[in-house]
């Protein structure tokens, strides 16, 4: 039979319709499939060492040969042991197996094999108990590296390894006649310039390598290979933009930057060049300015928005909340103000006869700017002469109701120029990755004189302390954030879908077994311990009404302590809080509670985080949550973010273009460690999809 990559796996020797089914628990279908399932680590066999020379508990290989018949024994309830002795120049030991009966048989006396396994003193007997055997012989040597694979029932390690073995051999030699028996997706002049190692090799070498250098070759070809691919898809399906946008060559933002109450960060000044260069062209600008909270993204908004309406064109901003919209009209309003623009707020909560006065202004061209919530998309709002429409906070929108807005300003020839801010730093690799067709500038500076919110990580046992800290932030007239990780209580035993994907990023040991707080139960622990404190809570299970409602009587410092959700992530504006706590810290990435210090340190108080963990000391999760106190830097903890838990927290929400992509779990690369190759592989991507792109036209 020629087996080729789509070979249904059942007709692979060995395998058969009870194995197939295994197989297909595993995702394994075609043999094709079984030369991509990869191993999960190595055992590393090729440290032999002489039974003298080892000590008592350590893993090695031993060169031993069997010296006495091995025997059966059975024990109670149909338990069996097997027994025999072995031995090297340097001594003797005895070796027993438990429950594998048919070890009795499989040695000889006066063999040599292989055993591989731990080393233990049983009642002052040198015993290997039920280690792994392989036969010496003499044309054969064997592998120091030793896949391991994941299983599942039915696949034992050993007859894994085997298919594998058997389904690589016939593809390989196959693929001579065939090029459907290993399909070559890298093409020879992107491998030739990446020096990559054919398929072939490298599938060979992932499995059974000889040693760590081949190893290393072939996993680099393929984590190339899993990236290139899946930027090729990425990609390939942006539509590619033909239209053109307004050019607005009028540059000059001087009399804007001189009536702003500070000097621009050298970063804010690199991203308004940037902008004001791709507003110069007919172009459509696609930019992201990612930065941290604090990193003045507002002002870059600004200048953008001034370039647009000194140029004619008016420009729309949109934020994701009403808060974050006035807040937004209450900088900026009376800074265009003085520069003779017209600026105006709409909301879905802005009254009829206003709306109809502002829809009006924004139809005539009269209103240069205004800023808003997605009422702004709203069928009834039309613009005379859009421009440039600017996304806040990103996050919060699906890419839909950003195109919808810039739909006001688009025909089938022309469209507007699109600038987004996301307050999540990106790692610059993945927004590469993520953002193939969007430019980007990093706001990787703070304005000075900020100061550092201080950060600190306790257990249980200081929540008296704890609470005597919420209580002087009080008695001073400053307020705190609590935030938990959940809206209810759970059941506990109930798996949140949370506790499902921490799960999946493999920081499982570290997520303690009791139920996450629940901010709606925990602001009435809170009332109890604190009386005479004024309390309110907010989560996402609010109608929004409700939530801005909660918000604002905060905001106005009518509550000492707002007890939430992650729904104040984004960015609010309370000076006066000074006090940031977040629950159950070790559920939150770092780069979310990175976004939650943000909302303290915003006055001139100083002001403190307090990450509340009962993961153990020197567990990964008590790690990772050092880094908060360490680091103040959010791209470096963003790139720390991205290794440990992927890049899920970077995508935005209902970026389903994005999200369909295999959901951005990759079996082999990890987007932090493998930067280098990532960004050589998203560049042979494009080059490759633009050369398609010419030929096609
Ligand atoms: P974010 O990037 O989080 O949106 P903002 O634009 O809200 O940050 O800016 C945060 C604060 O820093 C604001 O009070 C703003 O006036 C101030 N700010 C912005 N740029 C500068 C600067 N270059 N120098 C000093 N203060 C600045
Ligand atoms: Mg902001």
């Amino acid at each position: 039979m020629q087996y080729i990559f789509t070979t249904p796996v059942k007709y692979l020797p060995g395998v058969g319709e009870v194995r197939a089914q295994a197989l297909a628990k595993l995702g394994i279908t075609t043999v094709g499939q079984l030369a991509y399932h990869f191993p999960r680590g190595y055992q590393f066999r090729g440290n032999v060492k002489p039974l003298a020379g080892a000590s008592v508990g350590e893993t090695a290989s031993f060169m031993l040969t069997v010296a006495t018949d091995p025997t059966l024994a059975t024990l109670k309830r149909g338990m069996n042991l097997v027994k025999l002795r072995a031995f090297d120049e340097s001594g003797s030991c005895e070796i027993t197996f438990f429950n594998q009966p048919y070890m009795k048989d499989s040695l000889k006396k006066g063999l040599e094999y292989r055993f591989y396994g731990k080393l233990t003193n049983e009642r002052g007997k040198l015993t290997l108990s039920s280690p792994i055997v392989e036969p010496v012989s003499e044309d054969k040597p064997l592998p120091a590296l030793v896949a391991v694979y994941p299983l599942t029932a039915g696949i034992s390690q050993k007859v894994m390894s085997k298919l594998v073995s058997t389904a690589l051999r016939q593809l390989i030699e196959n693929a001579l006649n065939s090029p459907d028996a290993l399909p070559e997706i890298i093409p020879d002049s992107v491998r030739q310039e990446n020096n990559l190692c054919a398929l072939g090799w490298a599938l060979q070498n992932i499995h059974f390598p000889p040693d760590f250098e081949a190893l290393a070759i072939a996993k680099r070809r393929l984590i190339f290979e899993e990236l290139f691919s899946f930027a090729l898809g990425a990609a390939g399906s942006r539509k590619k933009e033909t239209r053109t946008a307004p050019a607005m060559p009028d540059g000059d933002i001087t009399p804007l930057t001189s009536k702003l109450p500070f000097e621009l960060t050298g970063a804010q000044k690199r991203a308004i060049d940037a902008i004001r260069a791709d507003l110069s062209s007919d172009r459509p600008m696609r930019r992201l300015v990612s930065g941290d909270v604090g990193s003045g993204k507002t002002a870059v908004a600004a200048a953008a928005a001034y370039l647009a309406a000194k140029n004619s064109f008016q420009c729309a901003i949109m934020a994701p909340t009403e808060i974050l919209a006035s807040q937004h009209f209450s900088d900026l309003a009376p800074l265009f103000a003085k520069l003779g623009i017209e600026c105006r707020l709409l909301l879905g909560s802005t009254k009829a006869k206003e709306r109809k006065e502002l829809l009006k202004g924004l139809s005539d061209g009269s209103i240069g700017v205004v800023i808003g919530t997605h009422a702004l998309i709203s069928e009834d709002v039309s613009f005379r002469s859009l421009g440039l429409v600017i996304c806040d906070e990103q996050h919060r929108f699906g890419v839909g109701q950003r195109d919808a807005l810039a739909a006001k300003g688009s025909g089938s020839e022309r469209t507007v120029h699109q600038l987004t801010m996301s307050a999540t730093p990106i790692p610059r690799t993945l927004a590469l990755f993520l953002y193939g067709d969007l430019d980007m500038s990093a706001l990787d500076e703070l304005p000075p004189g900020r100061q550092r919110v201080r950060t600190f990580v306790v257990d249980e046992s200081y929540r008296e302390r704890l609470n005597g800290f919420i209580k002087r932030q009080a008695d001073e007239g400053h307020q705190t954030y609590v935030v938990c990780p959940a809206v209810e209580e759970v059941e506990s035993g109930e798996v949140s879908q949370e506790d499902i994907r921490l799960f999946d990023c493999g920081i499982d040991e570290l997520v303690p077994k009791k139920p996450p707080k629940a901010a709606e139960s925990w602001v009435g622990v809170l009332r109890d311990s604190l009386p005479g404190l004024r309390f309110g809570c907010v989560h996402g299970k609010l109608k929004s009404s409700e939530k801005d409602a909660v918000m604002s009587a905060f905001a106005a410092g009518e509550l000492d302590v707002l007890v939430s959700t992650t729904v104040i992530e984004v960015g609010v504006n309370v000076p006066n809080a000074t006090l940031m706590i977040v629950e159950n810290a070790e559920r939150f990435g770092l780069s979310q509670l990175h976004q939650l210090r943000g909302r303290v340190g915003r006055g001139s108080a100083a002001s403190c985080c307090v990450l509340v963990s009962d993961c153990p000391p020197g567990s990964r999760a008590a790690k990772r949550l050092d880094v908060m106190r360490t680091t103040y830097d959010g791209f470096k903890i963003a790139e720390f973010d991205l290794g440990e838990r992927g890049p899920g927290d970077f995508i935005p929400k209902g970026d389903d273009e994005i999200r369909q992509h295999g959901a951005l779990r990759f079996r082999l690369a990890n987007l932090c460690e493998d930067m280098e190759l990532l960004e050589s592989a998203v560049s042979a991507a494009k080059r490759i999809l633009s050369e398609k792109e010419r030929i096609n036209s």
